[in-house]
């Protein structure tokens, strides 16, 4: 049998079961919606759904729907035409449709939508005819046009807005719905004059040219440059496809008893148990969203169609209680009649994520484990970003206020488009920009992207700049014009809210939990605890089975950490402790000694700062393990290169400006990444390590002594790749803290580990494993060694790769599962094979990433060690990763 890959919305929920997790990787979110609503008997305007993998066929097909499934197409128009009593094509009664993107996971403004398909000259007269209302027959066909060239054929929006706003002008009116049915008529011929002047032929009035077309322009749009940035910037995978809805239209634009509209079941910003939403009467489609007018709160529905209230209140219900999660829901109303267009679990903020998993948990709707899948590990991040110092806060000036469309608080120097954005803080012009603008589009994401908060004129809270905001966890202040006097004139620069003037560069603060605007700087402080966030948690780490640490090197770090939940230290990277200014200079000496005699008195003055160093840590630490990693950089980076630098050393060193200036240059390295550095630094020079060990085994005995408990250091040596490496550095360190435990008298224990970054480890770790008594992989460099390209250079075509799809992702970023993780899954199994007992961990960067976290837990890593903001995120990412696959 050939593939389905078409399915009715009355079909999909027992073809899957009601699984949603498969209907939606088939049907998409939309789809797998419309679907269930279906099944449950609720008002949804019937229509079928094109799989995702028609979308895969589409691409593998060279971007041609091919006829086996243009054929499915239409087969399925006869049955959805049965099913409504109207005729695809029909001049007296037409059937029209909407086509609709829907990928598994919703992408807000990144897919378009196509409205009231179908019309053509001849069934638009028709449609005016039967509904007696010319008005709205002209709406849905301008509406269409419109939308047509633009997805379709991309045929710029703005053309047409343009003699939308020249007609508005010559009539005197002030609003879309103001227009007449004479009005629209000519509006269409204009709009089918641009279109043919665009694309050299006519409006096509085929509806089966219009559709086969829409359904590629929507497969098409899969690979738009919009939704290319907004999959990387959510891991979406590229194969996954997009499905399409083609689904009857219900009509909000037919008059005063219609309407369109959107609500959530709780309120998406602070996670209220509460409905929210707006609606807007006889307006379709993204009408609400784009903000034409200002819409009604949904409050009003209850006043001005009880009944249709009352309905749509029991269906928000129902479906809240069906998913178990708070629901995002469009509907639309037809002369009286509600319809359901789309439900999902709805985007949230952090704070609402939080509120609602605490809230669900103690309405008995979902279990603690269930909480615990609820909310996004990035999205913690959010709520460790700092708010406004609350005495500058109320010190400052109000001078208007917005909707609190996404909480947070933001400063940042004004910029009024997405580009500037862009550019402003690429070339470091501006650190911090706040976007202000009319209203922003999907166009915009980049420059959302790298902006404190987004203020905008129009608009309401499920705008694009409200919906997307949230979605990044960036503060967000919609629709300032509602209620201010303001005038914004993107081209000139300029923004003017109640008699105060703006230009592009003057600072701004906006408070996305209260809506306020301020016309100035405001000093911000970290965020502190919430109670729901300590709640949550506490269930996320009961669920955990990595342990979680993290990459700190000085005592503050260490405690910010131990504040998020870090349960130790698994990377201290020494070196970082000696470029503070007061040891760098004993550092130089060393490196540029020319005897073992002079090193050691250079290691002499670096070694009571390192011990000191270290027993801060130790204190901070208490019982908790800290791994401390020995020196490993490449010298140059501790190299003096200005010539007075040179000059005052020599002086120090007793050598001419000339006799060092030499030195400097013989330690000059091609490739010092690949160079003189590591385990390789202690095999030339073991005063080095030997110097190290004195002082963590000192500070260690230190601080035991002092504490009463015994510590266990963890001694790391760093860029091995031959286990004689280990075993010489190794037999340096055991000398040396052996002997002065022994003269401590006290039985204090010690390990001695390795990094495992680069391949010839990973590749010898079952010997590598005979001297170390555990592993920690330093993926930063084994990602970079197995790729062969260096960390700090891939920027510049990484581009390149994700255009071309060679790429999907940042693999410093993401870790690459495929090759560096089997380095790490072979390394893990071949060193506990030799050694049962060897600890194993991750301290790259990617030790924070959610994607790579999960990867350690199922390779069975005991710990990832990440920087300390990331501490939350690894926390929950873990216990995630557990509850999906819990390892015995
Ligand atoms: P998005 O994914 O961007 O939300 P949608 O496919 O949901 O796009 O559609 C955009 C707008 O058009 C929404 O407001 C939706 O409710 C409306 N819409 C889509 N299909 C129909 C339909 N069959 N009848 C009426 N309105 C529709
Ligand atoms: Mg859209
Ligand atoms: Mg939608």
């Amino acid at each position: 049998m050939s593939k389905k890959y078409l399915y009715y919305f009355s079909e999909g929920s027992k073809a899957f079961n009601g699984d949603m997790t498969a209907m939606k990787n088939t049907l998409g979110g939309k789809g797998a919606g419309l679907a269930e609503m279906t099944a449950a008997g609720m008002p949804v305007p019937q229509g079928f759904t094109i799989t995702t993998e028609a979308c895969t066929q589409y691409y593998a097909d060279g971007r041609q729907i091919n006829e086996e499934i243009s054929a499915d197409i239409f087969e399925h128009v006869k049955g959805l035409e049965e099913i409504t009593g109207k005729k695809f094509g029909d001049n007296s009664n037409p059937l029209l449709v909407s086509v609709r993107s829907g990928a598994r996971q919703s992408m807000p403004g990144m897919m378009d939508t196509i409205l009231n398909l179908g019309l053509n000259d001849e069934a638009v007269e028709g449609l005016a005819k039967k509904t007696g209302n010319p008005r709205f027959a002209y709406d849905c066909y301008r509406r269409f046009v419109q939308m047509f060239a633009d997805v379709v054929m991309m045929v710029p929006k703005s053309l047409f807005e343009v003699e939308i706003d020249k007609m508005k002008e010559a009539k005197g009116v002030k609003n879309d719905v103001d227009l007449t049915a004479d009005d629209l008529k000519e509006l269409v011929a204009i709009f089918k004059k641009i279109y043919e002047e665009n694309e050299g032929r006519p409006f096509p009035q085929d509806p089966r040219d219009q559709l086969i077309e829409a359904v590629k322009a929507v497969f098409r749009s899969w690979d738009n440059p919009r939704a290319n940035v907004y999959r990387k910037m959510n891991e979406i995978p590229y194969e996954w496809g997009t499905a399409v809805n083609v689904q009857q239209m219900a009509f909000g634009n037919s008059g005063d008893r219609s309407g369109t509209g959107v609500a959530f079941t709780r309120d998406p910003a602070t996670g209220a148990k509460k409905l929210m939403g707006e609606y807007l009467i006889n307006a379709q489609g993204e009408d609400v969203v784009a903000g034409v007018r200002t819409p009604s709160p949904i409050s009003h529905l209850q006043e001005q169609m009880p009944e249709v209230y009352e309905e749509f209140i029991t269906i928000a219900n129902r479906l809240e209680n069906y998913f178990r999660d708070m629901q995002d829901m469009e509907f639309t109303i037809e002369d009286g009649h509600l319809y359901m267009l789309q439900t999902r679990n709805g985007k949230r903020t952090a704070q609402a994520a939080l509120q609602i998993a605490c809230d669900l948990v103690d309405e008995g709707m979902i279990t603690e484990r269930e909480a615990v899948l609820r909310v996004e590990p990035k999205q913690l991040d959010t709520l460790l970003h700092p708010q406004f110092d609350a005495a500058a806060l109320k010190a400052a000036e109000v001078v208007g206020k917005g909707l609190a469309a996404s909480p947070g608080s933001a400063c940042g120097q004004i910029v009024f488009t997405a580009e500037d954005a862009e550019e402003m803080v690429k070339s470091g012009k501006m650190k911090k920009v706040v976007l202000v603008r009319l209203e922003t589009s999907p166009e915009d994401i980049v420059g959302m992207q790298v902006s404190q908060g987004i203020l905008t004129v129009r608009g309401g809270m499920t705008s694009h700049a409200a919906v997307v905001a949230r979605g990044m966890g960036t503060c967000c202040v919609s629709g300032c014009g509602n209620d201010n006097d303001v005038k914004i004139d993107e081209e000139a620069k300029t923004f003017e809210i109640n008699g105060r003037k703006f230009v592009e560069g003057d600072w701004i603060s906006i408070d996305g939990s209260t809506g306020n605007i301020y016309g100035e700087q405001i000093a911000t402080v970290a965020a502190t605890g919430n109670k729901n966030f300590t709640r949550f948690m506490g269930w996320a780490d009961e669920a955990r089975q990595l342990l979680v640490m993290t990459n700190a090197d000085n005592p503050r770090d260490a405690q910010q950490a131990v504040d998020l939940g870090a349960e130790g230290i698994g990377l201290c990277r020494t070196e970082h402790m000696f470029f503070a200014e007061d040891r760098i200079k004993a550092v130089r000496e060393m490196i540029c000694a020319r005897t073992v005699e002079a090193r050691e008195a250079a290691l002499a003055k670096v070694e009571p700062f390192q011990q000191g160093d270290f027993e801060a840590m130790y204190r901070i630490m208490g019982e908790r393990p800290m791994t401390i990693r020995y020196l490993d950089p490449p010298l140059h980076e501790f190299l003096p290169s200005k010539d007075e630098d040179i000059a005052e050393l020599a002086a120090d060193m007793g050598l001419t400006f000339e006799e060092l200036k030499n030195i400097v240059e013989s330690l000059h390295e091609f490739n010092p990444m690949m160079g003189h550095r590591g385990c390789r630094l202690a095999v030339t020079y073991p005063e080095i390590a030997a110097m190290q060990t004195r002082a963590v085994i000192k500070a260690a005995l230190n601080v035991s002594a002092e504490t009463g408990k015994m510590i266990t250091p963890h001694i790391m040596i760093p860029l091995v790749g031959e286990v004689k490496e280990l075993k010489y550095v190794k037999s340096v360190v055991v000398e040396t803290a052996d002997k002065l435990i022994a003269e401590a008298g006290v039985d204090m224990k010690y390990q001695v580990g390795t990094m495992i970054e680069i391949p010839r480890a990973a590749l010898t770790a079952g010997e590598i494993a005979k001297e170390a008594e555990f592993f920690s992989f330093g993926t930063n460099d084994l990602t970079q060694m197995t790729f062969g390209f260096s960390r700090d250079d891939a920027a510049k075509f990484l581009g390149a790769y994700y255009d071309k799809k060679i790429y999907e992702s940042d693999p410093f970023q993401h870790l690459d599962q495929v090759g560096v993780g089997r380095l790490v899954k072979m390394a893990a199994a071949d060193g506990r094979a030799t050694r049962p007992d060897l600890g194993l961990g991750i301290c790259g960067e990617h030790g924070g990433d959610p994607t790579s976290v999960e990867f350690c837990h199922n390779v069975g890593l005991d710990y990832v060690s990440c920087s300390p903001f990331r501490v939350p995120i690894a926390r929950l990412a873990a216990a995630q990763a557990a509850i999906k696959n819990p390892r015995g």
